[in-house]
């Protein structure tokens, strides 16, 4: 592979170990573990594993060893450590990284299970946890210690769509001497930069944008070699996270259509915000990619794009959001996100059910509110769908 090569060629062919059969299409290794020619050549694994030789699938196979490497091809990231899911890797990350009397200052808007391990099972281990409003930069400057560890955020969260600048933060982080662990699911691999950017640790949950068709749970921690392999790696491989070989192989086929699946759902979704953007019956339109967004020069000069996801909040609260979503015939009701299938979400109800109501006030997570995930069905057929929907 040519580190010269673009994304989208990197994402076809970068990592591809082929074996003696010469195959296209990647092959499957469904196998747990790899003969030895020798007892000495069992000895001297177990000292130390090159790039092509494995031990037990949950310390690695060729076939997660090929996504864990075309996915840091694409991310521009020097290793990866694939995870059995999204919740894996943002475990993985943290749990490798922390121990007892550690400080972690985190965004507040997380994902209903990244906020459970932020604010649940860090502090059960010894670890203080301080959450600021990831959108101002002052209260990350405020939050950050010399005795903090490591800075946790969503770089565009879910489901209120507001940003963390992950240059701004990573050198507030650094100045201190704090990691930068970043989520980027909803900015996707197709749009990041996130390592130049700043951050130490890049996560994706690799069932949104990357399966892409709803297949399969997956996930990735990108960073360094020396961070990937001296420190993730081992929590991982001990701990049980690791991902299966055919989940990398539906990983790795779904990088290969990524960027162009990604690219026409970001058109999608920009055509929809502006069809819905000033509809009576919405209170608002929340899309990076609109001028109205208080973001919009964050999320171009992040990002570059205003991303796949949008989200409307219904004037009529709950009853018109459930009247809303019971009328779209082509989005479906359910709770995946980046998938080929445009798909609705009430936060309130689903996702973000458990917060209480002050906690949803604070992240903009309003009775009407509905997420959306544009999939790749035609714009003008789901800009009908929507319009006759709210005028039901
Ligand atoms: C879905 C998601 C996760 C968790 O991923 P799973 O694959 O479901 O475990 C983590 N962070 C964000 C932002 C997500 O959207």
């Amino acid at each position: 592979m040519s580190k010269d090569w673009n994304k989208s060629t990197k994402a076809v062919h970068a990592g591809t170990r082929r074996s003696q059969y010469g195959e296209v299409s990647e092959a499957i290794f469904m196998t747990q573990g790899f003969v030895y020619d020798s007892a000495e050549q069992a000895e001297a694994r177990f000292e130390g594993a090159g790039p092509d030789e494995f031990i037990y699938a949950r310390y690695g196979n060729p076939t997660v060893a090929m996504f864990e490497d075309r996915i840091a091809a694409l991310e521009g990231a020097e290793d990866a450590f694939a995870t059995a899911s999204g919740m894996a890797a943002v475990n993985g990350a943290m749990m490798s990284i922390l121990k007892a009397g550690d400080h972690v200052v985190s965004a507040r808007a997380l994902f209903g299970s990244c906020l459970y391990i932020a604010e649940e099972i860090l502090p059960r281990f010894g670890v203080e946890v301080t959450f600021v409003d990831g959108s101002d930069l002052a209260q990350w400057e405020a939050a950050i210690r010399s005795d903090t560890r490591a800075v946790f955020f969503e770089s565009l969260s879910n489901p209120a769509l507001e940003l963390v600048d992950i240059a701004g933060v990573s050198a507030l982080a650094h100045a201190q001497g704090a990691l930068v662990v970043c989520d980027n699911v909803f900015a996707t691999p197709v749009y990041s930069r996130a390592i130049e950017q700043g951050a130490d640790l890049v996560i994706y949950s690799a069932t949104k944008h990357i399966d892409g068709q709803g297949r399969a749970l997956g996930g990735v921690i990108l960073g360094t070699r020396e961070m990937i392999r001296k420190t993730v790696e081992p929590y991982m491989k001990h701990t049980g996270g690791s991902m299966s070989p055919f989940t990398a192989w539906i990983m790795l086929k779904g990088l290969e259509t990524m960027g162009l699946r990604v690219r026409a759902q970001t058109a999608t979704a920009l055509k929809l915000a502006q069809t819905l953007e000033g509809h009576e019956g919405l209170a608002r339109v929340i899309y990076p990619g609109l001028e109205g967004h208080p973001q919009h020069a964050l999320a171009h000069r992040q990002m570059g794009v205003g991303g796949t996801m949008l989200a409307i909040d219904l004037k009529g609260g709950k009853e018109a959001s459930y009247k809303f979503l019971n009328a779209c015939r082509i989005a479906i009701i359910s709770n995946n996100l980046g998938d080929a299938k445009t798909i609705l979400t009430p936060p309130a109800f689903t996702t973000h059910q458990r917060l209480p109501q002050p906690q949803k006030d604070a992240l903009g997570i309003t009775p009407g509110l509905v997420r959306i995930s544009v999939g790749l069905e035609d714009a003008d057929d789901l800009s009908a769908d929507f319009l006759q929907a709210l005028s039901a």
